[in-house]
């Protein structure tokens, strides 16, 4: 039907959304130590959850490996980055142990939660850490301290059944990428039930996934569709779609390429939402506005509530590596 006009399409694009601090310094960390120390640079774990990122760093000659004895005797002088999300503190033990040169990078607002789990428990405070099981954030903050030392809460639901040994020598701590909402809600519950219980010195959830919900709050009210770029292992992205969906977006989809979107299924829309999560590129999202306008008569209105500056400086072996930008 090329005789007909394309149908409008109002597109509003979050802001902030897409790369956080943290994620541009882990990326950042792996192009530098490529730059100053040749290939391979080993990788712990995805550096960030993306696929995009992920294979543009493999492409470089970043290997990634998910435990430390994949790393082959001869390349025992390569450096080994970790990721972002951060390290139980066995790793770097292990490291040390096996001879490894290792660099960090755990995204310094995440290391600031360490610090707070390991504050409760010096303070003789059984650690209650709000996350979801099974999430290298959570594993990595969970391995700060002595095994048993730390329990994790996930929901409402379990703050309502939780049985601590002391109920008041208590202090919690929380993943960085939650919905803020929920979080609250959680943390509510607790304190209804443990009054004594003691918040970390500062929040927790980070600035990147407050702002991004935030903007997903603003722009998903009459969406017909409001599309996440993420993957689905990105748990601040996920939270992005549950926080589109609870505003009012009719749908919310995540989505980690243009080329997964499923016309058929997205049917007529005429209002979208987009927003992207902390480890999504830029250039994706790019993408799938150009989807949307090959179709569509788009218009793309901005939903803008806060700006960020946030820079975060790379470890200090690797300063003063020239960084030219791509
Ligand atoms: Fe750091 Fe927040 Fe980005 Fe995670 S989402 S890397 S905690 S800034």
């Amino acid at each position: 039907e090329q005789h007909l006009a394309k149908p409008p399409l109002t597109i509003r694009l979050c802001g902030p959304r897409g790369f956080c601090a943290g994620v541009d310094r882990a990326i950042q960390i792996v192009v530098l130590a490529l730059k100053a120390y040749g290939a391979p640079v080993y990788v712990r774990h995805e550096i960030v959850h993306n696929r995009y990122v992920v294979e543009g760093l493999e492409a470089k000659g970043a290997v990634f490996v998910e435990e430390l004895d994949e790393i082959p005797p001869e390349h025992r002088n390569q450096p080994v980055v970790f990721s972002a999300h951060g390290v139980p503190k066995s790793v770097p033990a292990d490291a040390e142990a096996r001879n490894l040169f290792y660099l960090d990078a755990t995204c310094p607002l995440v290391s600031k939660v360490h610090k707070q789990a390991m504050r409760h428990q010096r303070l003789g405070r059984h650690v209650i850490l709000i996350g979801h099981a099974g999430h290298p954030e959570v594993i990595g903050t969970m391995g700060q301290l002595p095994e048993g030392s730390v329990s994790l809460v996930e929901t409402v639901e379990d703050a309502e059944v939780y049985l601590p040994e002391d109920p008041d020598n208590l202090g919690f701590v929380t993943q960085t990428t939650l919905s803020v909402d929920d979080t609250a809600g959680v943390i509510a519950k607790l304190q209804e039930r443990f009054p004594n219980l003691q918040a970390p010195a500062a929040d927790s959830i980070c600035y990147a996934t407050t702002n991004r919900q935030d903007a997903v709050k603003e722009a998903a009210p009459g969406c017909d569709l409001f599309i996440v770029v993420g993957a689905p292992n990105s748990s601040n992205s996920k939270r992005l779609v549950e926080v589109a969906l609870r505003a009012g977006a009719q749908r919310s989809l995540l989505v980690q390429r243009a080329s997964e979107l499923d016309w058929d299924e997205i049917g007529p829309i005429s209002t979208l939402g987009i927003s992207a999560g902390a480890s999504a590129p830029e250039v994706i999202v790019d993408e799938i506005i150009e989807a949307f306008r090959a179709r569509y008569d788009a218009t793309v209105e901005l939903a803008i509530t806060a700006e960020e500056t946030e820079n975060f400086l790379v470890n200090r072996e690797l300063r003063g590596v020239p960084l030219t930008r791509e």
